[in-house]
C-alpha cells in the first residue's frame, strides 16, 4: 500500500510539472498588454460578430437538424486554419474543429439548436412570428458560437505571433434542448485529451459561477406501447389500445408524484396518441423528462417509470418498449477558472446600452407581464446596468432546469460564461426570448462575452498554475466523493431523427428568410424592421400586422 501511494505521488508530481514545463510562461506586464490588444481587436470585429449572430438566428434549426448552422460555422473555422472532424459521436450535425499544437488543449463550446414554434421578428416588442408555427431562437442559442468564433480567432492571431503553445478545440452543443449530445461526446472519448473547457450560454448579465449550480440532472425517455387495432364501434373487444396504456402510465406517474421530493421535476408530452377515434390505437408513445438533483435520484425515477410502463402493459395487454432520447448530469463548475474569468469579466464590464435598447427591453417586459424581481430578489427593469457578482454554489436548491454541459463538467474542469444578449425577466423557451437575439442588444452582449472569453483563454495558455489549480479543485473537491456514472448506457444511441419532420415542413419557407449579409448590413434591415418597433403609447394593439399571440 505504502509503495503504491508513493508511486502515485511521484506520478502525479511528474504530471503536474510536465504540464507546467510544457506551457508558455509570460511576465504579468506582457499578459496585460496582450489583454488590452485582445479587447481592442474584438471590438474592431463587431461587424463580423453581428453577421454571425444574425446568420445563425435566421437559420432557426431544431436539435439534431442544425445542418445550415454547422456548415456555416465550420466553413468559417476551416477558412481560418482549423481542421474539422464532422459527424462526431454518430451525430451528423456535430463536429470538432482543432487548431494549434501541444498542451494545454482547451475546448470551447456553445449550443446551436432552437425552440419549436418560437419564430419571432427581432426588435418587435410583441408576438409576431417571421413564419407562423416555425421554430426560432427563443432560447438565444444563435449567439454562443459566434461569440466563441470571434474570441478564438482574436486569440489565435496572438498565439501565432507570440509563439504561444497550445491547442484550441471548438465544438457545438447539438440538440441541447433534448439534452441529446454531450453525454455521447463523453462516452465516445472526445474529451479524453482535453485539459479544460469553456462553455458559453446566453443570459442577461456577464457572469460566471462555480460549484453546484443548483440545477437538476435528467434523463429523457420515450415509452412506446404496441397494441392491436380494431373497429372502435364494431368490435372494440378485439382491440388492445396502446393509448389506454399511455394514459394509465401517466395516471400512475401523476399519483406517484405526490410521494416524490420537492426537488423533482417530471413532465411529458404524448407524441403519438393514435390516428382517429374509430380505430383502436395500435401504437402510442409518451415522452418523459425525469429531473432530480443527484444521479441516484434520477436513476430511481427512471427505474420507477419503467415499472409503471410495465404496469400499464399488464393492464392493457399491450407491449412496452422504451428509448433514451437524452440525459444530463447536475452541473458542477470549476472554482479557480471561474475566479480567473470573473477578474476578466470585471475588466470588460457590461455593454453600454442605448436608449433604444432599454426601450425595447422595457416594452417586452411589459408585454409579457414580467415579474418585478428575479429569483434572487434583484429588481427587473430594462437591461442590467450593474455587473453581477461571482456566483457561489447554491447552498439549498429546490431543483430546476438541466444542461448537458454538466456531463462535460464531471469529466474536465469546466465553466460556463454567461453573457448579456437577452432581456431579463422573460419566461425562457418562448418567442419573447427571441426578440433581442438579432438586435444591437445581442450584438453588444456577444462582443462583451467574446472579450471575457478571449482573456480567460489567454490566461489558460500562459499561466500554467491556473490549470494546475483547476485540476486540483476537480480532483480534491468536486470529484472527491462524487464519481461520474453515465445516465446513458453503452448501447444507447443519439436520437438523431428527432425534429426531422418539423424541419422538413418549415425549411423551404424559412430558406426565403436566411440572412444575406452581402445585401443587408443587418438582419433587421433585411426584414425591414425599424429598431425598436414598439406599440404606440396608450394602445394595447400592435401597430403593424395583427399579433398572432394566443
Ligand atoms: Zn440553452
Amino acid at each position: 500500500m505504502k509503495l503504491k501511494s508513493l508511486v502515485r505521488l511521484v506520478v502525479s508530481l511528474l504530471c503536474i510539472s510536465q504540464m507546467a514545463f510544457s506551457q508558455t510562461k509570460m511576465p504579468a506586464k506582457k499578459i496585460d498588454a496582450l489583454k488590452k490588444e485582445l479587447i481592442d481587436d474584438i471590438e474592431k470585429e463587431k461587424v463580423f460578430t453581428q453577421q454571425m449572430v444574425d446568420m445563425v438566428f435566421s437559420f432557426g434549426e431544431l436539435g439534431f437538424q442544425e445542418v445550415e448552422t454547422s456548415k456555416y460555422l465550420t466553413d468559417i473555422l476551416r477558412k481560418n486554419g482549423f481542421t474539422v472532424q464532422e459527424g462526431i459521436a454518430g451525430i451528423p450535425t456535430s463536429w470538432m474543429a482543432t487548431w494549434g499544437s501541444g498542451k494545454p488543449v482547451i475546448a470551447i463550446g456553445s449550443d446551436i439548436d432552437c425552440i419549436p414554434k418560437a419564430s419571432q421578428k427581432p426588435g418587435v416588442a410583441w408576438h409576431e412570428p417571421i413564419i407562423e408555427g416555425a421554430p426560432g431562437h427563443g432560447e438565444g442559442h444563435n449567439s454562443g458560437q459566434p461569440l466563441n468564433v470571434t474570441a478564438v480567432l482574436a486569440l489565435k492571431k496572438i498565439m501565432e505571433r507570440e509563439h504561444i503553445q497550445g491547442t484550441l478545440v471548438m465544438w457545438p452543443g447539438v440538440a441541447e434542448e433534448q439534452l441529446g449530445a454531450k453525454a455521447y461526446y463523453i462516452r465516445d472519448g472526445y474529451f479524453k485529451n482535453i485539459d479544460a473547457c469553456i462553455f458559453t450560454h446566453v443570459a442577461s448579465n456577464l457572469s460566471v459561477s462555480y460549484g453546484d449550480g443548483g440545477g437538476n440532472g435528467m434523463i429523457s425517455v420515450r415509452f412506446n406501447f404496441s397494441g392491436e387495432s380494431a373497429h372502435s364501434a364494431g368490435a372494440p373487444w378485439r382491440g388492445k389500445s396502446a393509448l389506454d396504456a399511455v394514459e394509465l402510465m401517466n395516471v400512475g406517474w401523476n399519483y406517484h408524484r405526490e410521494h416524490m421530493e420537492p426537488t423533482q421535476r417530471s413532465h411529458y408530452v404524448v407524441v403519438d396518441g393514435g390516428d382517429q377515434p374509430n380505430v383502436v390505437p395500435s401504437q402510442a408513445s409518451v415522452w418523459y423528462y425525469f429531473r432530480e438533483r443527484t444521479y441516484q435520484k434520477i436513476k430511481q425515477m427512471y427505474d420507477d417509470a419503467i415499472k409503471m410502463g410495465h404496469g400499464a402493459e399488464l393492464m392493457t395487454g399491450t407491449k412496452m418498449a422504451y428509448t433514451v432520447l437524452g440525459s444530463a448530469w447536475p452541473g458542477h463548475f470549476n472554482k479557480p477558472i471561474a475566479e480567473t474569468m470573473y477578474q476578466n469579466i470585471r475588466m470588460v464590464g457590461l455593454p453600454v446600452w442605448s436608449a433604444d435598447d432599454q426601450l425595447l427591453a422595457r416594452a417586452v417586459q411589459k408585454e409579457i407581464n414580467s415579474p418585478k424581481t428575479d429569483q434572487r430578489q434583484r429588481p427587473i427593469d430594462g437591461l442590467d446596468t450593474k455587473l453581477d457578482s461571482l456566483t457561489p454554489p447554491e447552498k439549498v436548491s429546490m431543483g430546476g432546469g438541466s444542461d448537458d454541459i454538466a456531463d462535460i463538467s464531471w469529466n474536465v474542469p469546466t465553466v460556463v460564461l454567461r453573457y448579456p444578449a437577452n432581456i431579463p425577466g422573460l419566461p425562457g423557451h418562448n418567442w419573447a426570448n427571441a426578440i433581442s437575439m438579432a438586435t444591437p442588444i445581442a450584438h453588444k452582449g456577444v462582443t462583451a462575452g467574446a472579450k471575457a472569453e478571449a482573456l480567460t483563454l489567454l490566461d489558460m495558455f500562459v499561466k500554467p498554475q491556473l490549470l494546475d489549480s483547476a485540476w486540483a479543485y476537480f480532483k480534491n473537491v468536486q470529484t472527491k466523493d462524487t464519481k461520474y456514472i453515465p445516465l446513458i448506457s453503452a448501447t444507447d444511441k443519439p436520437a438523431i431523427d428527432l425534429n426531422k419532420k418539423i424541419m422538413a415542413e418549415f425549411r423551404p419557407e424559412m430558406k426565403k428568410y436566411y440572412y444575406q449579409p452581402e445585401q443587408y448590413k443587418t438582419y433587421l434591415e433585411q426584414l425591414g424592421i425599424k429598431y425598436p418597433t414598439l406599440k404606440p403609447a396608450g394602445t394595447t394593439k400592435a401597430a403593424t400586422a395583427a399579433s398572432t399571440d394566443n
